[in-house]
């Protein structure tokens, strides 16, 4: 029991849970990249200038910041919740909170782990797209037939494939940009690292086209559950025989197109900016954008290829 307490307080203790474990946190943050909404300092100057940092470590106003971002330096928005807090304990009104260029286009380098949970998400999301509305039906009734075993099996090909398979491709593709004339000296890891964070938007797109199938799919369904939460057979308030109307009747693959065509522009985007602030235009080789370009235009082009099909 006490051994189940104290397990339970390292757990959660310093947000480890939530930081390092929790998928839904590492998949909220990485998309918080895409946001428009950011926080951030005012003034570097101003906050070196003072001691007391009470959006660090709280104050009178208010507490240091949960989410244990350090709000006088933070470029990324990956681990700050937007509770608000350090905008109460600031005494210096030196937090601003508004429109600004999402992390991946506002010219702030990137972070590894970041980096791979960026890769790992949109593997899975293309992964998920496949099985569950690609054209492979034999994949589905594989799945249903085949009980634990088969789920044990999906799982298995999921993580090889997305934790470990996809980066390393990637991976693979960096070092080779790395070796082509013109790389200006870049490092598999670096490229490695901005290609990754390029591939947000479509990452995003991925998931965006994937909730909205989704949602069609199953938004017909939702007066049966209500009316039939635990499965015994019941038909409350008389919504057993009702059906809602799908999502966007005929026009779902215009809407996913739309998703997947804007993650492939702003990836494509998003990665000539980001490799522009490691190497100046004049010295980028023909291949570091043309690789990079195709590696996001074959995916997105699988992609639709899988929704539409
Ligand atoms: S309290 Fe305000 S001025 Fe002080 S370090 Fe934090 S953001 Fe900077
Ligand atoms: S808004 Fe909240 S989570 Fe974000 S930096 Fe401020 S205190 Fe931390």
């Amino acid at each position: 029991m006490v051994g189940g307490a104290v397990l339970l307080s390292l757990l959660f203790k310093g947000r480890t849970f939530c930081r390092f474990i929790c998928p839904l946190g590492g998949f909220i943050g990485v998309y918080s990249q895409m946001s428009p909404l950011a926080l951030r300092a005012k003034d570097e100057v101003v906050c070196k200038g003072h001691k007391e940092k009470g959006c660090v470590l709280g104050n009178g106003c208010g507490y240091g910041c949960p989410w244990l971002e350090n709000p006088p330096t933070m470029q990324h928005s990956t681990n700050c919740g937007l509770c608000m807090e350090c905008v109460r304990t600031c005494d210096r009104s030196n937090i601003s909170f508004g429109l600004r260029w999402p992390d991946n286009l506002a010219g702030v380098p990137g972070r590894v782990e970041e980096a791979y949970q960026a890769v790992v998400f949109a593997s899975v999301g293309i992964l998920f797209t496949v099985v569950l509305f690609g054209p492979w039906g034999s994949v589905r009734t594989w799945l249903d037939a085949s009980g634990m075993s088969g789920r044990f099996a999906y799982v298995g090909i999921l993580a090889g494939v997305g934790l470990l398979g996809v980066p390393a491709l990637l991976w693979g593709m960096s070092g080779l940009l790395a070796r082509v004339p013109g790389s200006s000296g870049l490092t598999a890891r670096t490229l490695w690292v901005e290609f990754s964070h390029a591939l947000v938007p479509l990452g995003m797109a991925v998931w965006m086209a994937f909730a909205l199938a989704a949602l069609s799919n199953g938004l017909p369904h939702v007066p049966q559950v209500l009316a039939d939460p635990m499965g015994r057979g019941w038909n409350l308030f008389g919504l057993g025989d009702v059906s809602w109307p799908r999502l966007l009747p005929g026009r779902l693959a215009y809407a996913q197109t739309a998703l997947v065509l804007a993650g492939l522009v702003w990836g494509i985007v998003a990665w000539r900016h980001r490799v522009l602030m490691l190497v100046p235009a004049g010295k980028l080789s023909a291949w570091s954008m043309a690789l990079p370009v195709g590696v996001l235009t074959a995916t997105a082009t699988g992609l639709l290829w899988v929704l539409l099909g």
